[in-house]
């Protein structure tokens, strides 16, 4: 019965680490190889060519369609000399992953007895991939299954294997956007406006604001046969069931700890493939959980940033698969040690190179600095509901709010010197005209910020929003998710925000006011209004949970509410009437959302109870037989008294081996009930309502009454790898 669990521990047992060769020892000499960016651009396209290109990177500027002919022609011959056959659109739909269909450059010639290699302007622009299956929310009506995918000139071409992938965005015939990646680029484009015209305060010399993303990924190595000896981790991404390992996390030694070889050997091999995609990988090391490790790359502009963590999500996996390992990036694969979160890093930068959200130098920057600041503090205050549905979900619901990670509470976190300043500022401007001396000592107040702030040891590591010295730092996000979600949600937050904040400013300088008190004024006001979401303290506690009720934050933990905030006026008001997505786009995501929602909790139902009963109650009965044999072989040997003696205890667990296994049998057989019941109802949102509230408590339910089995049954006829296997085993 146990035969898999104890054939992959041989497996394992056997494993040697598989030796990765560098390419050469300086990663400056190969990365960046296998992409298309402005170096081989310039090398490969007519100069024509190539300034159009570079224009339409920057400005985003439309290519015409001879311009088109000649780009492709150079990315055939440079993908050619690289090993390329195939050529496909590589977008993100609205699933997890990317997409691809791959088309050889083959095509016939003149005629058809000729054969040539073929990619024309109109193949890179733009495809036609027939692509209803993908989640539509209802926009794609089935005769009417056509999507495009189109050209996103601003994240480069690459090649992965033997396939041209050019980035592309991936929307509807009716020009509804299917993917993350089309209201991601509103939506930078968005912020860019709006915080250009806040900027522009401070320094006319403006022209552009542009978003950088950090995303630091965590992530779970399993040994490959293990992990198919799980089915429910193969199916669903986690543990359904298992009972928690005698020693896990509890010593804190694996944070920080040595690598072990064979995954040292995977993470070389991964950063190298990441180095050749020009992916800047920078930081590895071990993290909490045992076996949990995360990987972190340079900061950059977030739309390329956000397609390299997908890229990078993807090689995972693949070259996981080269040592031996399943990568997981689900939150929280194992209960009871911390999940996997993607803490997403972000700033705003100008085209004149200064990071918005780094105190500057001067009283000056002091104040643009905190201009930016206040108003990303607003926009998380006024948007809490909104942020939230971006990064809630199935599986990261399990993470959140459990105790290593952020609550479901949105609060920012911004250490105690800005926290004074702040405060300082709201008590201390009147509304009146200040006087010069307040004006100074404001400055000079302001003017102290840098110093203190470079030594950034005022950390908090339990606020899911956190101000960490030169940016923002989301880091409620899952490590599964698509960046361009909560990114999207931010950014068309902070769009707006500043938006407002521009108006008011702009309304006291024509009322007579000067800019920099206009400024100061709108900032108090602002400070004001967003006080509540301010929180330095510890995130995790319950007293925190308590107060933030006090203050009006809200704390929602059902995942099918927080999806249905996407619709509330507020999160309408930040993108639908800033144009970043429709009314009708704006339904359809949350309607995806929902059926997402649905699927996740319907297919782990029912890998739950497939194992339960398959599996598990099997098991259990085939050990309690050999009890009651034990028991009747006690009876045949030993006088009466005795055996009543030694037979009590045997027989005490037999009974409760009856009630755990009687229990699962009718907790199985109601969760499948509920299920049918669930199942007919019609509108997706009520029908994730009635999963979440109807057939979810059954798997915690069900669980623990495996879990009780698992201590209970003979280890050697355990079906699955226990935890300290999944865990230790290496
Ligand atoms: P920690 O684990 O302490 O948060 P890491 O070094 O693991 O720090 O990750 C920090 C991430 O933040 C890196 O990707 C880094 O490049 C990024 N980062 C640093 N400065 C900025 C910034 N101004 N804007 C956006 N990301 C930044
Ligand atoms: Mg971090």
């Amino acid at each position: 019965m146990a035969k898999l669990r104890f054939q992959a521990l041989t497996e394992l047992m056997n494993r040697v680490p598989q030796k990765v060769e560098f390419p050469s020892i300086k990663a400056t000499d190969y990365f960046g190889k296998l992409v298309f960016n402005k170096a081989t651009m310039a090398k490969y396209l007519s100069g024509d060519a190539y300034k159009a290109v570079k224009v339409a990177m920057e400005k985003g500027d439309a290519i015409d369609r001879k311009v088109a002919d000649s780009v492709a022609n150079g990315m055939k011959a440079w993908a050619m000399e690289n090993g390329a056959t195939h050529y496909t659109h590589w977008f993100q739909p609205l699933t997890e992953g990317t997409a691809e269909k791959h088309d050889g450059f083959i095509d016939y010639g003149d005629s058809t007895e000729e054969m040539i290699e073929a990619f024309s302007g109109k193949l890179l622009a733009q495809q036609e991939p027939d692509a209803s299956s993908f989640p539509n929310g209802g926009i794609r009506q089935t005769f009417e299954a056509r999507g495009y995918t189109a050209w996103d000139v601003s994240s480069p071409a690459f090649i992965m294997g033997t396939t041209l992938c050019v980035p592309t965005v991936f929307i509807s015939y009716t020009g509804e956007a299917l993917d993350y990646k089309t209201p991601f680029l509103k939506a930078l484009a968005a912020v860019d406006k709006a915080a250009t015209g806040v900027a522009q305060y401070f320094d006319k010399d403006v022209k552009k604001v542009h978003t950088n993303l950090g995303w630091e990924q965590e992530y779970f190595l399993i040994d490959r046969s293990l992990f198919q000896a799980r089915p429910d981790l193969m199916l669903t991404g986690r543990t359904l069931m298992g009972h928690s390992s005698s020693k896990d996390q509890q010593l804190d030694d694996h944070y920080f700890g040595s690598i072990p070889e064979r995954v040292s050997q995977f993470m070389i091999e991964l950063e190298i493939e990441s180095h050749l995609h020009g992916i800047p990988v920078k930081t590895r090391h071990n993290e909490v959980a045992p076996n949990q490790f995360e990987l972190a790359p340079i900061y950059g502009e977030a739309n390329l940033a956000n397609d390299q963590n997908q890229l990078v999500m993807d090689m995972m996996k693949r070259i996981a698969r080269r040592h031996q390992f399943e990568v997981l990036l689900h939150e929280k694969p194992f209960a009871g040690i911390n999940g996997s979160g993607k803490h997403n890093n972000w700033s705003l930068q100008t085209d004149t190179g200064v990071i918005l959200l780094a105190p500057g130098k001067n009283p000056k920057g002091n104040l643009q600095f905190l201009t930016f600041v206040v108003n990303a503090v607003a926009a998380v205050y006024k948007n809490q509901d909104l942020l939230r549905a971006s990064i809630l979900n199935a599986s990261n619901s399990h993470r959140l709010g459990a105790n290593e990670a952020p609550p479901a509470i949105l609060s920012v976190f911004t250490g105690s010197q800005i926290a004074d300043t702040l405060d300082n500022l709201a008590e201390s401007i009147t509304d009146q005209k200040m006087s010069p001396d307040e004006k100074t000592a404001l400055k000079l107040g302001i003017g102290r910020i840098p110093e203190i702030l470079l030594d950034n040891t005022d950390r908090n590591r339990t606020s899911p929003f956190a101000f960490t010295g030169n940016r923002f730092e989301f880091r409620a996000v899952g490590s599964s998710a698509n960046c361009a979600a909560p990114l999207t949600a931010l950014s068309a937050a902070m769009a707006v925000q500043l938006e407002e904040f521009k108006v008011e400013v702009d309304a006291l300088i024509e009322g007579g006011v000067k800019k920099d008190e206009a400024i100061f004024q709108i900032i108090k006001k602002t400070i004001l209004a967003s006080n509540p979401v301010r929180f330095n303290g510890d995130g995790y506690s319950e007293a925190w949970r308590i107060e933030a009720e006090k203050r009006g934050l809200t704390n929602i933990q059902c995942v099918p509410e927080s999806i249905s905030k996407y619709l509330a006026p507020a999160a309408k008001k930040v993108l639908v009437e800033s144009g970043i997505m429709s009314e009708r786009e704006l339904e359809a995501r949350v309607e995806v959302e929902m059926e997402k929602y649905v699927k996740k909790i319907q297919i782990e139902a029912r890998v739950l109870g497939d194992l339960a009963i398959n599996h598990i109650v099997p098991t259990a009965i085939a050990y309690q037989t050999s009890l009651i044999q034990n028991v009747q072989g006690l009876r045949d040997i030993f006088s009466e008294k005795e055996f009543n003696e030694l037979a009590g205890p045997r027989k005490e667990v037999i009974v409760t081996i009856s009630n755990h296994v009687s229990a699962i049998k009718s907790k199985v057989a109601a969760m499948v009930e509920a299920r049918k019941v669930c199942n007919k109802i019609e509108h997706e949102d009520k029908k994730a309502y009635a999963y979440d509230k109807d057939v979810r408590p059954f798997l915690d339910d069900i669980r623990y009454h495996i879990d009780k089995l698992e201590l209970i049954v003979d280890n050697e006829m355990w079906p699955l790898p226990k935890y300290r296997e999944l865990l230790f085993a290496r």
